[in-house]
């Protein structure tokens, strides 16, 4: 079992700068859900180079809550960065690195808490919705839009773990 900071180090370590494709963190998640058991869908762009991922755990006939969170990072050209970038460094109790916040250490946390959620009897599904090129215009997660549209059960709810500086933001104006 990983820990989210385990988890955490993992993610950072891929470099899924919007420009780059993020396969190998979504087949890393994909591995790490298989080893519980769970199966992801992926939805892939046109060059098949990125890829959204859409997983469940619990009934999935009843509406559930989506986790949700995307996988690309803003660039880090030019930036006078301290620590390695793509490298989890522990500082006076903080972690640094690209996507620490926004918004890896979100998705790490969800992925930390699969073995605890495939274990609970839920009562409603969980799933897990990981998209990419959200930091270019929010385009990836449209095609996985598309797909959960024609699904005759639909999410009840979607908490994103976008960084708000810890205060829930209920809405958003729309993209
Ligand atoms: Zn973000």
């Amino acid at each position: 079992m990983s820990t989210s900071r385990e988890l955490l180090q993992t993610l950072v370590g891929f470099d899924t700068t919007s420009r780059e494709s993020n396969l190998h963190l979504i087949e890393f998640v994909r591995d790490y859900l298989a080893g519980f058991g769970v199966s992801s869908e992926l939805v892939y762009n046109e060059e098949r180079s990125k890829a959204n991922l859409f997983a469940s755990v619990g009934p999935v006939e009843l509406p559930g809550i989506v986790l949700s969170g995307h996988t690309d990072v803003v660039p880090v050209d030019g930036q006078p960065w301290t620590v390695p970038p793509f490298e989890l460094t522990e500082r006076d109790g903080k972690l640094f690195g690209r996507g620490t916040a926004d918004m890896k250490g979100y998705i790490a946390c969800v992925l930390a808490m699969v073995p605890a959620l495939v274990a609970a009897p839920l009562r409603m599904p969980v799933h897990i919705a990981l998209s990419y090129d959200e930091e270019v215009g929010c385009l990836g997660v449209r095609s996985l839009l598309k797909v959960l549209e024609e699904r005759p059960v639909k999410p009840m709810l979607c908490i994103i773990g976008e960084p708000t500086e810890l205060k829930p933001v209920l809405g958003h104006k729309g993209k």
